[in-house]
């Protein structure tokens, strides 16, 4: 009998049961609006907003909606105008192309290489030929490109980076997290990413007025000085009657959850570091699979791997065999876009007819696992012999 496995790849942790408890309090005060505090009273957002700019090293955080609205406000804060072009890597998850639609912006793409980060020699190429202002980049799957070159080359070019981090939260370059090299940087706490509240996001600066209009997007009615991470009440003076409510939110009973599994945050990157050692330990036994190599500088959050098989006759059917015993893959060479997984030529919207040989080339071959927190090494054994077993078969 062939190995057979038997978890959900999709199946996350339960909340915390302290968690429980105090969203239950939450919900017998009534106060479920982030705004519904008496006079002195801090609210649950506002005080989650307080400890993940402290765990970050930021001046500022605004809790809201989702991960993909913290991107579209970080460009409108940051100043991108319809019309404006936004550098963005060609490999990522379709909320970051939206948010760059929502803002009325245009992207342009941009190749990554062999470690699934943003090729640096065409990120300059392209900020050269666009003279674009805003570069939108995204960490994919917690793969970090060398973040000193980046941050030289926003300078260089005079462009404003905004990380999306919705696989990076928990890790740094050289010791810094990410989510502090730029302008702004955005979170995601939707159910697959660090931190769960079903639906949910950050945005982080240091810059006084983009926190402030970020803030006044958000749809805070003038109440922003309720905020947990707030600048000077003149910042607002300004720009609060220049500045549209994008009404996007976060509500105390989300807040609270995420407060609590915040605490959790460096003890569960672990975690996710242990199974993803033990993920790749697994499959280097097949000499047909390459890993991604992971710089000495950069700290990971392993919570998914992915890998390429170069010799791979048919993909298709290989993620057929592995599905059919169990183990989920994805694939990115799928030339239509299946559920979560998507390729830069399924953003039709965008009116991007740019080709880029060395992405999809890349993404041809490379299969992409969830590593939830649900699973343990054994799994990760039986996972990867599994995996190792058809890769066998089908080169
Ligand atoms: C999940 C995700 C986001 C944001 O997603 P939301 O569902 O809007 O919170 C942004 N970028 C990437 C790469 C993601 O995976």
């Amino acid at each position: 009998m062939p190995i057979q496995f038997e978890k959900s790849f999709t199946q996350q942790e339960p909340i915390p049961e302290t968690a429980i408890a105090k969203a239950v309090d939450v919900m017998r005060s009534g106060k479920l609006h982030r705004y519904n505090t008496a006079p002195g009273e801090e609210s649950e957002v506002a005080r989650l907003e307080k400890e993940f700019a402290d765990s970050l090293g930021v001046n500022f955080c605004l809790a809201c909606a989702s991960g993909g609205y913290a991107m579209h406000i970080a460009l409108k804060a940051c100043g991108a105008k319809p019309g404006e072009t936004v550098i963005t890597n060609a490999f990522t998850l379709a909320p970051v192309p939206g948010a760059i639609d929502n803002a009325g912006c245009k992207a342009a793409l941009v190749e990554i290489d062999n470690n699934y980060c943003v090729d640096l020699k065409h990120l300059e190429q392209v900020m050269r030929q666009t003279d674009s202002k805003f570069f939108l980049m995204s960490h994919m799957r917690g793969h970090l490109a060398d973040m000193d070159a980046v941050t030289h080359l926003c300078n260089t070019y005079n462009v404003s980076l905004i990380e999306d981090c919705a696989h990076t939260m928990g890790a740094s370059w050289n010791g810094k997290p990410s989510g502090s090299f730029g302008r702004a940087a955005c979170f995601s706490t939707q159910t697959y990413k660090h931190i769960n509240s079903g639906e949910g996001g950050f945005l982080t600066t240091n810059d006084d007025e983009v926190m402030a209009k970020a803030i006044i997007h958000s749809g805070s009615y003038m109440l922003y000085e309720r905020h947990g991470t707030v600048p000077e009440p003149s910042v607002f003076d300004d720009i609060k009657l220049d500045t549209p409510n994008y009404s996007g939110r976060m509500d105390n009973l989300r807040a609270v959850i995420l407060r609590e599994q915040l605490k959790e945050l460096s003890v569960n990157c672990k975690r996710w570091n242990q199974l993803y050692t033990a993920a790749e330990a697994g499959l280097r036994k097949s000499n047909a699979i390459t890993l991604s190599e992971r710089p000495a500088a950069e700290t990971y959050v392993g919570s998914s791997i992915q890998f390429r098989v170069d010799a791979l006759e048919n993909a298709q059917d290989f993620i057929e065999k592995c599905a059919a015993r169990g183990v989920e893959l994805k694939w990115f060479g799928n030339k239509e876009p299946h559920g979560f997984t998507s390729r830069y030529d399924s953003w039709r919207y965008l009116g991007n007819s740019t080709v880029l040989p060395n992405t999809l080339n890349i993404l041809d071959r490379t299969f992409d696992m969830r590593l939830p927190l649900t699973f343990n090494k054994d799994d990760m054994q039986t996972i990867t012999e599994i995996i190792v077993e058809e890769v066998t078969h089908s080169v």
